[in-house]
């Protein structure tokens, strides 16, 4: 069994850590507790030990759970989502994370105005070196911009990435930093709906790496729940 109070404390004290190497306030760092196939009995568990924010990469698991765990845990969509499952989360979720065209972007906004509600989003960069990963390119943020920019029920917040599933330091490091450097490009970029500032990277095998290069939100889900049964 695992003990989820002291896989919790370990990891926020680890970020706390990791904030002070970098000198950086602990507070500018939201925890998203990664909650793919856990059952919706230990995140309620997990909400009541102090977690509140909770990631899924699958839209249909993540709508199976929404009425089952306790009111206070909020969800973020973290993993592809295809346009036909927008409708089921859109006004149900914290966030949806992992952005990554403009037809994905159309439909998010569509249903916000049909809703009535602005959707927390960020869109997501593919850094890492693995072929198989979702996400923008780094020189197709521009024009993804300039066509999101008009969609003012999305709010645009900042860029997400996965980085390579490595343990070179060097090779995450090297991702963590297109990221940083890219929202800084971008930061004078400012619309109505978009304003880049948040850098939602790094999970349970980098995440300190990820806050010395400036994350703001980390995707952390093994390191709290153990290792998943069913492997993603
Ligand atoms: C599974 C997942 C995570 C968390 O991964 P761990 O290694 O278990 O911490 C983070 N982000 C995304 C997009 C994921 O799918």
């Amino acid at each position: 069994m695992i003990s989820l109070r002291e896989n919790i404390d370990l990891v926020q004290s680890r970020i706390e850590n990791a904030c002070r190497k970098s000198g950086r306030n602990v507070n500018e760092i939201k925890l998203i507790a990664v909650s793919k196939n856990v059952p919706a009995e230990i995140i309620s568990e997990a909400a009541a030990l102090g977690l509140k924010d909770f990631g899924e990469n699958k839209a249909q698991e993540l709508m199976s759970k929404l009425d089952k765990v306790t009111k206070d845990a909020r969800f973020h969509m973290i993993g592809h989502l295809q346009t036909n499952k927008v409708k089921y989360l859109v006004g149900k979720v914290e966030s949806i994370q992992s952005i990554d065209g403009v037809k994905l972007a159309k439909e998010i906004n569509k249903r916000a105005v049909y809703n009535n509600l602005t959707v927390n989003t960020l869109i997501q960069i593919h850094t890492a070196k693995e072929e198989t990963k979702f996400g923008l390119d780094e020189n197709e943020l521009e024009d993804f911009l300039t066509n999101a920019c008009e969609m003012n029920n999305i709010s645009l917040n900042g860029l997400m990435t996965i980085g390579t599933f490595t343990d070179d330091e060097k090779e995450i490091r090297r991702c963590f930093t297109v990221l940083r450097n890219l929202r800084d490009k971008f930061s004078a970029y400012k619309t109505e709906n978009v304003n880049l500032k948040e850098l939602s990277m790094g999970m349970t095998n980098d995440y300190q790496i990820a806050i010395e290069e400036g994350a703001t939100i980390l995707r952390i889900g093994t390191a709290i729940f153990g290792t998943r049964s069913i492997v993603n």
